[in-house]
């Protein structure tokens, strides 16, 4: 069961991401959770690293969306500069959202790749579609109320993950 909340990997960044490492996979698609995954909750503009990070990944060839729980305001105005798809009000970790974007992409569940900050939105979910997940590291150590509650559960589950990474299981 959980099994069920583990990543497919656990990194600090989006910038460590192996970008030749998923190509090599057959990844073709990825999905951006936005909140600590790429900014601060409360920061409104993806910044330039994101923007040049964002540029590089689609002359690779990979298409890029962003699948966020927050509003269609806050997820119209962070895509400005980046005009990738983008879907708002998602309900992760509800499968509808991450299938939108699989569909958007003309991706299969196994040529996409999910990158976020939250075991119980962006990894659950992701496995319950099967998609591969990619946890990083939250950006900011500020969270949303909402988020603060399950952050003690997460670190939990991080270090029965890294035990299992540590044993080879
Ligand atoms: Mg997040």
């Amino acid at each position: 069961m959980i099994k069920k909340l583990y990543p497919t990997a656990y990194i600090a960044s989006i910038f460590d991401m192996d970008v030749e490492g998923l190509k090599q996979k057959g990844i073709k698609g990825i999905i951006f959770d936005i909140d600590n995954t790429l900014v601060p909750y409360d920061v409104v503009h993806p910044t330039d690293e994101i923007v040049e990070f964002f540029a590089k990944l689609q002359e690779e060839g990979f298409k890029i969306t962003l699948v966020s729980n927050n509003t269609k305001d806050r997820v119209m105005k962070f895509n400005e500069k980046l005009k990738v798809i983008a879907i708002h009000e998602s309900q992760k970790p509800l499968g509808k959202g991450f299938r939108k974007a699989l569909h958007l992409m003309a991706c299969k569940k196994e040529e996409a790749v999910i990158v976020g900050d939250q075991i119980f939105t962006d990894v659950y979910g992701g496995n319950l579609v099967g998609i591969q997940t990619i946890l990083v590291k939250p950006v900011s150590d500020k969270d949303e109320w909402k988020t603060k509650i399950k952050r003690g559960i997460e670190k939990r589950v991080i270090r029965s993950y890294e035990r299992k990474l540590y044993k080879g299981k």
